[in-house]
């Protein structure tokens, strides 16, 4: 039998009165994701009846789900729409009718949007770090900066760091290929002397799963950071890595992860809802958890 999702929407609406406003996130291992709790909070101080979903095959018994059976099973269910992260970012290209400017540009997709009958992906990652940077590293220099990490998220940062502006954008994986790929399609350069990097570069970035609480440990070594380079991180369980310790301590300018993971709901929450969210109000609930171990992707 296909993947179902339980109580259609408009069944709901039938028995209350009352349409709730269906949506979630698809992913692997997702169960401390703080995301639901962003949107349920937000909808629920704006008037709507909001449910935020974890649709997590490692979290289901008997066989999993396919993507596209977790995506049909949403859409038949009357969400509104999903966000989608760790492995599918990139197979639900395949599954929508369209994506936006932004999504194409870096080849994947963090929100999904149902209406008409069709599916709109996009990419709120790439926003929410352009936002976060934006907002947290307010006449940061940022001619050349040095990225770790060409993953996933690494790919929606670049594109994000080239759209603020940096003319050298330097790349650095463990895997070669990645940064050589990622740095091709960026117009970056792929780097694998960090020290000369870090030298030439204004700012750094992390965007590799290092400083993680299961990860310890940095993707560069600590010894090269200077006063006068900031540092940023996308890992943010914990909110403050040992790569930013560091970078605090010897009196870098830093920026943690939280604003990329709050700044991609506010936006997703506005294409879910067509409201405006409070951001405030939605870094204030992601803020209220208590750190706790990161056994997460993203999300
Ligand atoms: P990913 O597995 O797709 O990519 C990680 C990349 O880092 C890989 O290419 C890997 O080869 C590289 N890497 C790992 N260790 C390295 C090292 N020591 N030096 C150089 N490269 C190294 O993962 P992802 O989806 O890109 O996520 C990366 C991290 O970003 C996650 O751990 C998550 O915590 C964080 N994240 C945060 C947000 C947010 O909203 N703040 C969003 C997405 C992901």
């Amino acid at each position: 039998m296909a993947f179902s999702l339980a109580q259609d929407s408009r069944q709901a609406l039938a028995e209350t009165g009352r349409a709730p406003l269906r949506v979630g996130l698809i992913g692997k291992g997702i169960q401390l994701s703080r995301t639901p709790a962003m949107h349920e909070a937000e909808g629920r101080a704006q008037g709507l009846d909001l449910h935020y979903d974890l649709i997590d095959p490692d979290a289901m018994t008997g066989p999993q789900p396919t993507l596209a059976q977790m995506l049909d099973a949403a859409q038949d269910a009357g969400f509104a729409g999903v966000n989608v992260t760790f492995p599918y970012k990139k197979a639900v290209i395949a599954l929508l009718d369209d994506i936006s400017a932004p999504a194409r540009v870096v080849g994947a997709v963090n929100t999904v949007v149902f209406a008409d009958g069709k599916r709109r992906g996009h990419n709120t990652d790439y926003w929410g770090f352009a936002e976060s940077l934006r907002r947290g590293l307010v006449g940061a220099n940022m001619d050349s900066v040095l990225l770790l990490g060409a993953g996933g998220a690494g790919g929606a940062v670049a594109h994000a760091l080239v759209s603020l502006g940096v003319k050298q954008l330097m790349i650095t994986d463990r895997d070669p290929a990645a940064a050589a790929s990622l740095a091709a399609e960026v117009g970056g350069t792929a780097v694998t002397d960090l020290a000369a990097a870090a030298k030439a570069a204004d700012g750094i970035v992390n965007a590799t799963p290092m400083g993680m609480a299961k990860l310890p440990g940095t993707a560069i070594d600590t010894a090269l950071l200077e006063p006068r380079h900031w540092v940023a991180d996308i890992v943010y369980f914990p909110l403050e890595t040992e790569l930013l310790r560091a970078a605090r301590t010897r009196g870098c300018r830093i920026l943690n992860g939280s604003g990329m993971a709050v700044f991609q709901a506010v936006r997703a929450f506005s294409l879910f809802t067509g409201l405006t969210p409070d951001t405030n109000r939605m870094r204030a609930t992601f803020e209220a958890f208590s750190q706790v171990h990161d056994t997460q992707k993203g999300g």
